[in-house]
């Protein structure tokens, strides 16, 4: 599963851990007693379900044929069951065509017991089927209907299982624990598409304007890999070797399609080969979804997407989907063929998904594009473990959401990187293949991967597994050097500075030290295992730049006593990116200075790579005076990379100035990315704040993936407080829209903390929006907007509000208009 802008979290500043907090305080939500992997009574064998679905009042009845065996006498059988109706319980003779003895059952809070006729030993095979009704809960299944008056608007039904909401649509033993095979028939109108796992069998001919649906997943997995997803959708169709792939776009989007897939079969040859595993299933299909709050989710063969995954040409300036469906499709491996047994283990599925994206870029766009993206992956995790700690394997998580942090997605992939970095290319591959090969179709634990390292390579790995798995954090490094003339000697000295307790250890590694003497760079490897240490290395002249690490290979924080020479030296003469990349930050404290200036304008327009150009450009932020402002000018207009320009937009802040004004001015005429249009809406409402009203109110009408420009403009109108922008909006929701950009607008009218009644009346109808969404932006900008009077309708939508998110936000709004009409 991938949430969505992990990545983008990274902005979020982060509050530092006192560093008087023990180790046991620093462990955030991981203080759950330590859990075992979840016992069961019998073991699932497969699952067929009947779905027959409502969809004018947002529900279904199922009923659950469940086959499976018993590992002890027994007289019951307890299943997960969430929020549904359960009318009946059989016991099934023979055949699903014999003999039904009906069972009582018992319904307790998220479980379904049921009686059976009498004890049924151990290893008996026993089929029971169960039948119930889900009306619109919480999780598990979610409806899609669109407003009246959005013009694009689609109804659809998708399912959402992982991590434990299987049981919100279907009974079972809702845990990765327990594989088994499944299919499902689903009814639906015939102009509609059902999608699940596996092979599609047989269809009847449609009976009165309904066709029956009937996929079967004849290769085990586990519940909350099980998936439906139902609605009108048009189809981009290819083929890797004898499997078909098919992507699935909303009707009316199918245009976009090949800009996100179109690698997908290159990605799959690439992986089965990496692997040695081929692809594992019958067909792999992608389906782009409305409202779904995830990235993507690696449903078995059938794979659930994000509408956001698709974009126009425009905005792939900015965006690419190319990492998520990489993501995606590696799952079909680790997730789906091997599947972590207990959500403690969940690196051994995410970890992989987010290593094999990155090799898939290391693959697709060579390796400075994946060494960046490693390095953009190690930023990710650095932040969040300012925040908090762990072991990457834990069990002790209050609920399994927990454990999808930034440990288990981008630490656990860099951990997967070092293993290659220790283990080397063949060993590693060797390792990967055994560890695939031979724990397919099976649940998994860490140990299975380390038994299968060990067998492959003959390397004994407890101590990597020990201090990278076992124990959280990472080495601190800090390195300093000195030239020995006489002796013709560099010595390098580098210390492990973490706090080591019971949490984080000291860490035991190979690493790499690049020394540059007369222009040329030598690496040398060495072994790091005390916390203190010191490497003597031949140098006939003084080095003029000792760099660790320069592959970037090592997960880790560094910091180095360096001069001011050596920073200039690094930046401009390494050949590895990160190195540069480390050099423009650390010249950063010498911004003052006008050689460094000209170094990082130098580094910012001219280094080959766009990663470095803009690590320099961010350098430049608070350097102020003219040479440093034309090079940012010069970085906005003529870089070819987005970010790079919208990193010089950032780094203009202090620079407020004419030419800055013009060429922001400049940027959001003819920019052609989404992105950097909206960074200089948003600087030129800080750096022109009398004149810029004008240039934000016709920015709102401009289109752009994801309404970026529109939201941008917003928010720019609501910094400078231009009191006649809430006009304009309300106008603006009088007239059909999308779907985003209503929310956007609605969302935009919070911000500006007004009281609007033309607003007011536009908002109220929105309080009916089939879409959760807009209930909750409507709720919380009338909470602004809106007088006494507005209490009613908002206590009228409490009554038949079914979301809790909405109605606390509609006691919120109450409360604060309630008060306000007091003043
Ligand atoms: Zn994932």
């Amino acid at each position: 599963m991938r949430l969505p802008g992990w990545r983008l979290a990274l902005l979020v500043v982060c509050l530092l851990a006192p560093a008087t907090l023990s180790a046991e305080d620093r462990v955030g939500p991981f203080k759950h007693a330590e859990r075992s992997v979840r016992s069961r009574d019998f073991d699932q064998q497969h699952l067929r379900l009947d779905l027959d679905i409502n969809w004018a009042d947002h529900s279904f009845t199922g009923v659950a044929r469940h086959t499976l065996t018993p590992f002890k006498p027994l007289d019951s059988l307890t299943f997960d069951a969430a929020e549904m109706e359960v009318r009946h319980a059989w016991l099934l003779a023979g055949d699903e065509k014999g003999q039904k003895k009906e069972l009582n059952f018992e319904q307790r809070k998220e479980q379904l017991v049921v009686r059976l006729d009498r004890s049924h030993p151990a290893g008996e095979s026993l089929t029971v089927a169960i039948e119930y009704l889900v009306k619109d809960p919480e999780h598990g299944v979610h409806f899609v209907f669109p407003d009246q008056d959005e013009p694009d608007g689609q109804t659809m039904l998708w399912t959402q299982s992982e991590p434990e909401y299987a049981r919100y649509w279907f009974p079972c033993f809702d845990s990765p624990t327990d594989r088994l095979t499944s299919e499902i028939f689903v009814k639906a109108p015939v102009e509609y598409l059902v999608l699940s796992n596996g092979r599609l069998l047989d269809t009847p001919a449609p009976v009165d304007g309904v066709k029956t649906w009937h996929w079967s997943q004849a290769k085990s997995h586990v519940p909350y890999l099980m998936s439906i997803v139902v609605g009108d959708f048009e189809k981009y169709e290819q083929r890797w070797r004898d499997t078909p792939i098919t992507s699935y776009t909303p009707r009316g989007r199918l245009a976009d399609a090949e800009r996100s897939f179109a690698d997908t079969p290159a990605m799959m040859e690439f992986f089965s080969r990496k692997i040695g595993v081929a692809y594992p299933w019958p067909k792999y299909a992608q389906i782009c979804v409305d409202e779904y709050k995830w990235g993507g989710m690696e449903h078995t063969s059938a794979t659930t997407l994000n509408l956001s995954t698709l974009h126009d040409a425009q905005a792939a300036l900015d965006v690419s989907s190319e990492n998520l469906v990489a993501h995606e499709l590696a799952h079909q491996w680790y997730g789906d063929l091997l599947t972590c047994k207990d959500w403690g283990e969940l690196w051994l599925n995410e970890s992989f998904a987010t290593f094999f994206a990155t090799l898939w870029k290391e693959q697709d766009e060579g390796p400075e594009e994946a060494a960046w993206e490693r390095f953009r992956e190690e930023q990710s995790y650095l932040a969040e473990d300012k925040t908090y700690r762990r072991s990457i394997v834990n069990y002790r998580y209050d609920t399994p959401i927990k454990m999808f942090d930034r440990h288990s997605y981008p630490k656990g992939a860099r951990v997967l990187q070092m293993l290659r970095f220790e283990l080397g290319e063949d060993l590693f591959w060797k390792s990967i293949q055994h560890y695939t090969a031979a724990n397919q179709h099976r649940t998994v634990e860490t140990a299975d991967l380390r038994r299968a390292i060990e067998d492959a390579s003959g390397q004994g790995l407890n101590w990597f597994f020990d201090q990278w798995i076992y124990h959280g954090g990472h080495p601190e490094f800090h390195v300093d050097w000195r030239w020995d003339a006489d002796a013709g000697q560099v010595r390098v000295h580098i210390e492990q500075k973490q706090k080591v307790d019971d949490v984080t250890p000291l860490f035991r590694t190979h690493l790499e030290i690049e020394v540059a003497v007369a222009g040329k760079e030598q690496l040398h490897r060495v072994l790091i295992e005390k916390a203190d240490q010191t490497f003597d290395f031949p140098a006939a002249e003084r080095p003029t730049r000792v760099c660790l690490d320069p592959s970037n290979w090592v997960l880790k924080e560094l910091t180095a006593d360096k001069s001011k020479q050596e920073w200039l030296d690094q930046l401009q003469h390494d050949s590895h990116l990160v190195c540069r990349a480390q050099a423009a930050e650390g010249l950063a404290e010498f911004v003052k200075d006008t050689d460094v200036v000209a170094a990082l304008a130098q580094a910012a327009q001219q280094d080959p790579f766009w990663g470095v150009r803009e690590e320099a450009t961010k350098a430049l932020a608070n350097a102020r005076g003219d040479a440093a402002r034309k090079a940012l000018l010069q970085v906005l207009k003529e870089d070819q990379k987005s970010t790079v320009r919208q990193q010089a937009i950032a780094s203009l802040e202090k620079y407020a100035h004419d030419d800055t004004r013009a060429a922001l001015r400049a940027a959001i005429a003819d920019d052609a990315s989404y992105k950097t249009v909206s960074s200089a809406l948003e600087m030129l409402a800080k750096v022109d704040r009398a004149h810029c009203a004008d240039d934000l109110l016709q920015a709102l009408e401009r289109p752009s993936h994801r309404e970026q420009i529109l939201k941008a403009a917003c928010k720019g109108l609501a910094e400078i407080k231009h009191a006649a922008a809430v006009d304009r909006l309300a106008d603006m929701l009088e007239h059909p829209l999308t779907f985003d950009r209503r929310l956007a607008i609605a969302q935009a009218i919070v911000k500006f903390k007004q009281k609007h009644d033309g607003a007011t009346q536009r908002l109220r109808p929105l309080l009916a929006s089939q879409r959760q969404d807009l209930r909750l932006a409507a709720v919380q900008a009338l909470a602004e907007t809106g007088d006494e009077k507005t209490v009613g309708p908002l206590t009228d939508l409490r009554a038949a509000e079914k979301a809790d998110a909405v109605v606390k936000e509609i006691d919120k709004a109450i409360k604060k208009l309630n008060e306000a009409a007091k003043k």
